[in-house]
């Protein structure tokens, strides 16, 4: 404490001094590094990152100072959750089934396979207990989650050979990470876990038959089109997958209200702002592959959607019996798209057909 009143002391010193030499600007009083998971400034995710780190600096006049570093800069993807936990960096953003190895539970909170959609995962992050669940998880580690993002449905992937049966998917080896390779390895595949900067190599080396990235937008970018023939859909592994901000808790709790308000509701812009973006960018980005780059559109099969729900079915239920934690999460999540699926049967679902099928 008495170090913390030395240190406004010199703070208020510099800030009169610096008056007085007729440089008022406002100093960073917190210069925060962010770790993230995605290549520097890659369309959407890196970009989001940017975007969320600008925000906080306009919106605190400049009081936190972020700088983002992309995934290797600073730390490995997969290291971006024990870099901030321990302080090396007081925030990163990703996404939460990244880390499934600290608990099973982390996955609901990006996403599921046959699980809610982007506005669903917002109706239960926000108002449907959700983050009271999430807040619990992350707060264990030492970290405060905030949902800071989110792609909408995603695409199938790429593949080499058609996918005609559920017999086309044995001994497939395909980068899906999460629930979603766990559903593959039942179905007979070989799921493998890769980030995103190692995907177009892996594909177009052989090393892997298939890979699923993201959706249209961020999949163009990544040329994938270049090391695969078929663009599967839909992404019934990644239905609206949230992407998230963490932050260094005892960091966040040093901070004063106003700047913690502040912070939660960039993320909160930022989440919603990056749908909107996704939203308006894919369409336009899938008609660029398909009439510049040739690429082959498939639906999956009906009987392969059919076995992959039932798998996810099974895959999912798992994880409520690894532990109490995973329990409660499920129930809550269950509880939730049970009765979201009920109203959108009278809303979305018919509304979607009615306009589009005529
Ligand atoms: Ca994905």
């Amino acid at each position: 404490m008495q170090r913390r009143a030395f240190m406004t002391g010199a703070g208020a010193a510099t800030v009169a001094l610096g008056a007085g030499i007729g440089t008022a600007e406002a100093k960073a009083e917190h210069k925060w590094k962010m770790v993230t998971t995605w290549p520097k400034n890659f369309p959407g995710l890196g970009t989001g990152a940017n975007k969320l780190a600008e925000l906080i600096g306009e919106m605190s006049g400049g009081r936190i100072e972020v700088k983002v570093y992309g995934a290797k800069e600073l730390v490995p993807a997969f290291e971006v959750f024990d870099a901030v936990a321990r302080g090396t960096a007081e925030m990163g953003h990703g996404a939460a089934y990244y880390w499934k190895g600290k608990s099973e539970a982390a996955q609901f909170f990006s996403t599921v396979p046959f699980g809610m959609t982007a506005q669903e995962m917002n109706g239960w992050l926000y108002h449907g207990g959700g983050m009271e669940l999430w807040s619990e998880l992350y707060g264990q580690f030492g970290l405060v989650p905030a949902p800071a993002g989110n792609t909408g449905v995603q695409m199938g992937g790429w593949f080499n050979k058609e996918i005609n049966s559920v017999e086309d998917l044995q001994g497939l080896k395909m980068r899906i990470p999460g629930l979603g390779g766990e559903v593959l390895k039942r179905a007979g595949g070989t799921p493998v876990n890769l980030p995103g900067g190692e995907l177009f190599t892996s594909l177009q080396s052989g090393a892997i038959d298939a890979t699923e990235w993201v959706g249209p937008y961020n999949d163009l970018a990544f040329g994938l089109y270049k090391a695969a023939k078929y663009y599967y859909y839909p992404g019934w592994h990644e239905p609206g997958t949230t992407l998230e901000a963490m932050i260094n808790k005892q960091v966040f709790d040093e901070l004063p209200k106003d700047l913690q308000s502040i912070v939660t509701n960039a993320c909160k812009v930022v989440n919603q702002d990056m749908l909107a973006e996704y939203t308006a960018r894919n369409p336009a980005a899938l008609q660029t592959l398909l009439t510049e780059h040739e690429v082959e559109l498939r639906r999956y099969p009906d009987d392969v959607l059919r076995r992959l729900r039932e798998l996810s079915e099974e895959v999912v239920a798992e994880i409520a019996e690894k532990d109490a934690f995973s329990q409660k999460t499920y129930t809550s999540y269950r509880k939730f798209l049970k009765q979201s699926k009920e109203w959108g049967a009278v809303s979305d679902l018919v509304y979607l057909q009615a306009r589009d099928q005529g």
